[in-house]
């Protein structure tokens, strides 16, 4: 049974109970980050952290901890787990109070952290690719907050279990703004292209892993609003996030993406992101 942190108390997962008042059960009021740990040390913890700060403000609710103390819970918990490479799950919600919309005059916010299992997709995958399908994005206008309000998210992923695909990727009136769970990257004549970010897309760490990792290798890339026919027509799409890293597309809604294999771009990057972590494992940045 694994331990989690719930409101300053480290305890069994299976003892750590919310009021069903809680806001974030009530209205999922309520913001959250995922966090990849390699080798007991977490991956871009303080990119992770700032997001957290964001969001927070995002849903105006005060951060309960310093990064410090974040750090320090994280930490703890990891070393609670046992595991060598883990998830860090980490939540804040607007706390328990009687149901109403309006915030509470007095906040008692709930904060959990918990393990999960980190679930990077096999390296089958990044060999061989994966299918996704598109959809039209029909989320709030505040995609840039990671709020725990997903049943936007959550309908939009479950297509693409249902077409047996990785994931859906989601065009705004015609535009391309990323997956339900993941950046979405596209490669066309030669120079890497991702929608900018904006208050529509989530501003992803992996994404800007990413581009720090193709401009440290010289790739030509451009930050710019991408329309339906060019993600259609890409040599190469590619599906970036903490816990899938970086998976080429191989098939969109069926048509073959390229020549229907993990293009040259990607391996390079691949390449480049697995050197990176080992780099941070071996105790780099964060
Ligand atoms: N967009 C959405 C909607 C996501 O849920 C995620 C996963 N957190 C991402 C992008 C990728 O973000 P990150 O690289 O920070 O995991």
């Amino acid at each position: 049974m694994p331990t989690v942190y719930l409101n300053g108390a480290f305890l069994p997962l299976e003892e750590a109970h919310v009021p069903v008042l809680d806001r974030g059960f009530i209205f999922g009021d309520g913001v959250y980050e995922v966090i990849p740990v390699y080798s007991r040390r977490p991956f871009r913890l303080a990119d992770h952290l700032a997001r957290l700060q964001a969001s927070l403000d995002g849903i105006r609710l005060a951060n309960p901890h310093p990064p410090e103390t974040w750090r320090t819970l994280v930490l703890d918990l990891i070393a609670c787990s046992g595991e060598e490479d883990l998830g860090i799950y980490l939540q804040v919600t607007r706390g328990p109070a009687p149901r109403d919309q309006a915030f509470p005059t007095e906040v008692r916010p709930t904060v959990l952290i918990m393990p999960l299992p980190l679930g990077t997709p096999p390296a089958r995958l990044a060999e061989e690719g994966v299918g996704a399908i598109t959809a039209a994005d029909n989320r709030w206008l505040r995609c840039d907050l990671k709020s725990t309000s997903l049943v936007a998210n959550v309908l939009l992923r479950q297509l693409s279990v249902d077409a047996g695909c990785a994931e859906t990727i989601l065009l705004r009136d015609g535009w391309l703004t990323e997956g339900s769970s993941s950046s979405v990257f596209v490669v066309s004549r030669g120079t890497l292209l991702a929608p900018p970010k904006s208050h529509l897309i989530l501003p992803g760490v992996t994404y800007d892993v990413v581009l720090e990792l193709a401009a440290g290798q010289g790739v030509p890339y451009a930050l710019r609003p991408i329309p339906e026919a060019e993600l259609r027509s890409a040599d190469e799409i590619w599906l970036t996030s903490s816990t899938k890293e970086i998976l080429p597309v191989v098939r969109l809604d069926g048509r073959p993406v390229g020549d229907g294999r993990p293009g040259g771009l990607f391996r390079g990057l691949h390449a480049a992101y697995q050197e990176y972590k080992r780099t941070e494992m071996r105790g780099g940045g964060s």
